[in-house]
C-alpha cells in the first residue's frame, strides 16, 4: 500500500523520497505561494472542480501566472489513482512562485511587476489522513477562541493581507494550533477585534439554530470554504435556511452547535467551547451526512463565484 504519492504539474510520478525543490524557492524562503487540500476518497479528488476554481481565484490574488487549470486536473486525477481506493488520502495542490535566483536574474522584460520570472514551482503531494480526523468526525472537537488581532473592516481595504487567498504562510495558524494544544484544546476559532467569529485555522465556521445554518461572509476576511458550500449546497435542497451573516462570539454559546468544516475533516462538531459542552442536537447526523453528500456531487468549475 502506498503511503504517499509525488506528481508534478507534468503528470510525472516522483519518488517521494527524492529531493524535488531546490534551495532557492520563494515558497520555501518566504512561504510565497498558494495551496488547495482536497479529500481522496475512492480514489477520487472530491469536489475538485471547486478547489481548482479556488486555485485559480488565490493565483490571481498573489499575481501568480495564471494555473493551467487542465493540467492540474489531470495531474490531481494521475494522483489520486496512484493513492488508490483502499483508504482516504490528503492531496495537497503546491503552487509556489519558483525559484528566486531564476527569478532575479531573468531579463526584466519576461518579469510581471511582482518580479518574477514566469516558472512557478508546482505539484500534488498525497498523504495519508492525519490520525485525529476520525476521532474529529465520530465524537466531535474541543474547541478555544482566539484573537486574530484584526477588525472585520480591514479585508476589504487592504487586500495586499490576500485575506481571501489560500495561501503558504501557516506558520501563525500553526502556531495558533500549538497553542490551543497547550490548553488541551483541539482547535481554534479565531475572532477579530470587535469579537466577531472569523473561522478557524484550517476550517470554516458554521453555526446551527433549528433549520437555519449561518457562516460569516468572505468579506470579514474570511477564505470562503469549500466544504461549507458544499453543506449549504445540500442544506438548501433539503429545506434549510442557509445564510452569510457576521456573527458574535456570544451568539456561540447560543447556537445548538457549531461546526469546523474543511476539505479532510469535512464537519468536525464543536464538543466544548472554552471548557464549556455543548451537547450534540438531533440534527447532527444529517449535517454530517449533507457534508458527505455535498462533497462527492459532481462540481462544475462555474459553481466557485
Ligand atoms: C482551507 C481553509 C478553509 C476552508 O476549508 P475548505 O477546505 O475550503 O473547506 C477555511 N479557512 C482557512 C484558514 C483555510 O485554510
Amino acid at each position: 500500500m502506498v503511503d504517499r504519492v509525488l506528481v508534478t504539474l507534468d503528470g510525472t510520478v516522483r519518488d517521494p523520497d527524492e529531493p524535488l525543490l531546490c534551495a532557492d524557492d520563494i515558497g520555501a524562503l518566504r512561504g510565497d505561494g498558494i495551496f488547495e487540500t482536497v479529500l481522496v476518497r475512492d480514489g477520487k479528488p472530491c469536489a475538485i472542480e471547486l478547489h481548482l476554481a479556488r486555485l485559480r481565484r488565490s493565483a490571481e490574488a498573489l499575481d501568480l501566472p495564471e494555473p493551467d487549470l487542465g493540467q492540474w486536473r489531470t495531474a490531481v486525477e494521475t494522483a489520486a489513482k496512484e493513492w488508490g481506493t483502499e483508504r482516504e488520502g490528503q492531496l495537497r495542490m503546491i503552487l509556489t512562485r519558483g525559484r528566486d535566483s531564476i527569478a532575479s536574474t531573468a531579463p526584466a522584460a519576461s518579469r510581471k511587476p511582482s518580479g518574477q520570472a514566469a516558472s512557478p514551482t508546482a505539484y500534488i503531494l498525497v498523504v495519508p489522513v492525519p490520525e485525529r480526523v476520525d476521532k474529529a468526525r465520530a465524537e466531535g472537537i474541543s474547541v478555544i477562541t482566539l484573537s486574530r488581532g484584526i477588525s472585520v473592516d480591514l479585508a476589504p481595504n487592504a487586500p495586499w493581507l490576500l485575506m481571501g487567498a489560500k495561501t503558504l504562510s501557516y506558520a501563525t495558524n500553526m502556531a495558533a494550533l500549538r497553542f490551543a494544544a497547550r490548553m488541551d484544546a483541539d482547535d481554534v476559532i479565531y475572532t477579530s477585534t470587535e469579537h466577531r467569529v472569523l473561522e478557524g485555522p484550517r476550517s470554516t465556521v458554521v453555526i446551527q439554530r433549528d433549520k437555519q445554518l449561518i457562516t460569516p461572509p468572505a468579506r470579514n476576511g474570511v477564505l470562503p470554504g469549500i466544504t461549507q458550500r458544499a453543506l449549504y449546497a445540500e442544506a438548501e435542497k433539503a429545506g434549510w435556511d442557509c445564510r452569510y451573516e457576521s456573527f458574535f462570539t456570544a451568539d456561540l454559546i447560543t447556537a445548538d452547535s457549531i461546526w469546523l468544516l474543511g476539505s479532510v475533516t469535512l464537519a468536525a462538531r464543536v464538543a466544548t467551547l472554552d471548557g464549556l459542552r455543548m451537547s450534540p442536537p438531533d440534527c447532527a447526523p444529517e449535517i454530517a451526512e449533507m457534508v458527505d453528500r455535498g462533497v462527492s456531487r459532481a462540481w462544475n468549475i462555474a459553481d466557485w463565484t
